[in-house]
């Protein structure tokens, strides 16, 4: 393996101006289950500093606010799962946190880091896009807060140097419906093939809002507007159902175009959209 030099600052400013003075050659540890494993395997070559930020207070916990629900970068999955604010009214993200790796694995790992290592397969991505998750950022030129979805756009074409420093979740609307579906080569300790996030709400019988979010299939997670705005403002009929679930496929292939896996999973998400809005039409998935 590399060597490295390990840093425990003693303060958020230290951590930003490492991040800052180091550049490509400077990056953040938190539970260093993406990052131990791609130092070892040689992927990180330029990498000589390691910033500790798993002890940072100011990037830990979860709290709701006025605007919702806050959640530090450095939480990890397995304090999701047990938080009974995101289980009762955010339980989408629950569900999704807790089919992340092992018990193990989700003690140790962040929800900061599974969204800054940007893999097209990370699993809370899907269910924080559902949920219209905005994300704040730190560097040493100050402080911005964006919605989740452009920050994943923008970091494909520009990385930036910058700190999550975490995500702000709006208070849903009451009865909306979720849920996370994964598809993996094994249950546990495997990375998802496939995954869906789902949220809708009724208005009375129409559909007043929609979120549909398939993971590891699109290079840059997304919800599927277009889907989306087919949906709103009709009723959850089986054949409406079963429409989002043919245009999802569509769109998905216009985004990304056809790619060798996806003989297999274009059939597969098909099927597993017309089954979470048949669930939500028998009144299903409301958490409780
Ligand atoms: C056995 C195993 C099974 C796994 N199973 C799954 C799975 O089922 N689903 C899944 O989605 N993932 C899985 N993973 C991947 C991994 O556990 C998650 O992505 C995890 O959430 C990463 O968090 P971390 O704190 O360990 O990140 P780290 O490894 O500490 O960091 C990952 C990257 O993010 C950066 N980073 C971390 N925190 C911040 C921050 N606050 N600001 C800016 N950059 C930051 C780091 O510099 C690094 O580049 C698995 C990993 C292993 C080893």
């Amino acid at each position: 393996m590399q060597q490295f030099e390990f840093i425990a600052p003693s303060s958020l400013a230290e951590v930003l101006e490492l991040l800052e003075r180091h550049g490509d050659g400077c990056r953040v540890v938190a539970g260093g289950t993406d990052i131990m494993p791609a130092l070892r395997q040689g992927r990180l070559s330029c990498v000589a500093r390691l910033v500790d930020i798993r002890r940072r207070q100011e990037l830990r916990g979860i709290r709701t606010t006025k605007d919702g629900l806050w959640i530090g970068a450095a939480t990890t999955h397995s304090e999701v799962v047990q938080n009974a604010a995101v289980r009762e009214r955010w339980a989408l993200l629950a569900e999704a946190c807790g089919r992340i790796g092992s018990k193990q694995i989700r003690n140790l790992a962040t929800v900061g880091g599974n969204v800054a290592n940007a893999s097209p397969a990370a699993d809370s991505v899907p269910a924080l896009l559902c949920l219209d998750a905005r994300i704040s950022l730190l560097s040493r030129r100050g402080k911005r807060e964006l919605l989740l979805q452009s920050y994943l756009a923008e970091r494909k074409r520009n990385a930036p140097a910058e700190l999550v420093e975490g995500f702000t979740l709006p208070f849903p609307l009451a009865n909306t419906r979720s849920k996370f579906v994964k598809v993996a080569r094994r249950q546990a300790m495997a990375i998802s093939r496939l995954s869906l996030a789902v949220a809708l709400h009724l208005d009375g019988e129409v559909i007043d809002f929609v979120r549909i979010v398939p993971g590891a299939m699109l290079a840059v997670p997304q919800h599927l507007e277009r889907v989306e705005e087919y949906m709103v403002g009709r009723e959850l009929t089986e054949e409406v159902g079963a429409e989002a679930a043919r245009l999802t496929t569509g769109v998905v292939t216009a985004i990304t175009g056809l790619r060798p896996s996806f003989k297999y999973k274009l059939t597969v998400l098909e099927g597993l959209v017309g089954q979470v809005f048949a669930q939500f039409r028998d009144g299903g998935t409301g958490h409780g």
